[in-house]
């Protein structure tokens, strides 16, 4: 939309998430205490499966949610199109319907209340940012789905997201992949000279695939923290929910 927006609370200028997707053991060993150090909470959407992927590290993950960082659905299966390489015929969501992506859904679901005690309400992450189950004339989105159970999910996207108009169900987030410091940094000025809300998606941090290092991650964690609290980082259901606030008043 046109013109900045000016109406967040509490003085706030624009607001910034850090996703993480899929788990890798990197996030837990390099950026969970790289956040923690700089008292900046992140999202991490996982996949809760048995073994060493998700099970072996639970306790590690209980005791980051618990020092507040947001753990999060990012379905059982991730299933992506198919056309990506790493993606078995099973989990091609060309071939998946809207029931079989709301179970799958619902599965992480429990897996994530039965695994991590006490796990507060949170958000959900398109594997791949992709938001679609067939295709042709029986393609569906499944934006609808996720509707009805969250309050707050997160897809890709080139744009930050204007809390006037943004899709609180297919939130925009950038995918960074071996970026700079600065590069980060600099790709926030657009969004919080517009007052909008940026969002992150990393995966392995110092390690892993699509990896950033952890001296440019570093870097914007510590930028984050000393530009807050007119910068405004917290969890994507935490902005998620003060954004749903301001689309309510906008309409009463
Ligand atoms: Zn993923």
């Amino acid at each position: 939309m046109e013109g900045s927006f000016r109406g967040w609370p509490n003085g706030i200028k624009a607001a910034v998430s850090l996703s993480f997707d899929d788990g890798p053991p990197s996030q837990l060993d390099k950026a969970v205490p790289i956040l923690d150090q700089h008292g900046i909470k992140g999202t991490f959407y996982v996949n809760p499966v048995p073994g060493p992927r998700f099970e072996r590290h639970v306790a590690r993950w209980q005791a980051a949610m618990e020092n507040g960082h947001e753990l999060a659905n990012h379905t059982v299966s991730h299933p992506c199109s198919g056309n990506f390489g790493f993606v078995s015929a099973e989990r091609a969501l060309e071939l998946w319907s809207l029931e079989r992506i709301e179970a799958d859904v619902l599965q992480a679901e429990e897996a994530l209340r039965r695994w991590l005690r006490g796990i507060k309400e949170h958000s959900f992450a398109y594997p791949c940012g992709q938001t679609f189950v067939g295709r042709g004339s029986e393609r569906r989105s499944y934006v609808p789905v996720i509707a009805r159970h969250f309050r707050v999910a997160r897809g890709l996207g080139e744009s930050a997201n204007d809390p006037r108009i943004c899709d609180l169900h297919c939130l925009s987030s950038w995918m960074v992949v071996g970026v700079t410091g600065e590069q980060m940094i600099s790709m926030l000025q657009p969004a919080i000279e517009a007052g909008h809300w940026a969002i992150f998606c990393f995966h392995g941090i110092g390690g892993d695939h699509h990896r950033v290092d952890v001296e440019p991650f570093e870097e914007l964690v510590r930028y984050l923290a000393e530009q807050a609290p007119q910068i405004w980082t917290a969890t994507v259901q935490e902005v998620g929910l003060a954004v749903a606030e301001i689309q309510q008043k906008a309409r009463s």
